[in-house]
């Protein structure tokens, strides 16, 4: 999506070489037009999937899932919490993540009553790295019986093995923008 893959290389870092700092329009300062646009963007690939709810995780994930959802007919934004233990009781759903940036091991959980069994369910976040977080709402889904009709991402990092894993495993994937390489700071995008 061209407008991301412009504010990516005017205002994105890269940190080292695998990092990319962009919270100057996307996850610490919200560009809201951008934002929009964006969820217009996932709305036009996934509307035919018909999702009757979107899923992400806090707290970065929250904008562009409401963003997406709106423009989706307005349907609800579900997000998973953060728990540094597992907090497990017969109420939610839990499942491991384990934090590429923050290098920790954290549980995701979602009240079960909030991930019906047979929701058709859009999964949006900001990054796929090494697709652990992807993964983890996957296997929240999966025990809800919820059906994933497909992963939105704003920024993939197409040299870690998440983008690889998912389209491997049959799910329909949308990234906006996809990261080729990061060399000492600097970004260069796929095409
Ligand atoms: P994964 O679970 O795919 O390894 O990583 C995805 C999660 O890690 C995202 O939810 C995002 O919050 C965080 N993340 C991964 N790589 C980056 C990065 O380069 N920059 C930022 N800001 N967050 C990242």
């Amino acid at each position: 999506m061209e407008a991301l893959k412009k504010a990516i290389l005017n205002e994105g870092m890269g940190l080292g070489n695998d990092i990319v700092k962009v919270d100057m329009f996307l996850n610490h300062r919200i560009d809201t037009s951008l934002l929009f646009k964006m969820g217009e963007a996932w709305a036009e690939e996934f509307k035919a999937d018909k999702p009757d709810l979107v899923l992400t995780v806090e707290a970065s994930g929250i904008a562009m899932a409401v963003a997406a959802a709106h423009f989706l007919g307005d349907i609800p934004v579900v997000f998973a919490k953060k728990s540094a233990t597992v907090v497990q009781n017969e109420t939610t759903w839990t499942a491991p993540v384990y934090s590429f940036t923050h290098k920790t091991q954290n549980t995701i959980r979602v009240e079960k009553k909030y991930l019906p069994a047979g929701s058709r369910v859009l999964i949006i976040d900001d990054f796929l790295a090494d697709g652990q977080a992807a993964r983890g709402m996957m296997l929240l889904c999966a025990q809800a019986g919820a059906e994933v009709v497909g992963v939105g991402i704003a920024v993939e990092k197409g040299f870690q093995p998440g983008g690889q894993m998912l389209r491997d495993s049959g799910v329909k994937l949308k990234s906006l923008a996809v990261i080729e390489r990061i060399e000492n700071g600097h970004i260069q995008l796929k095409d």
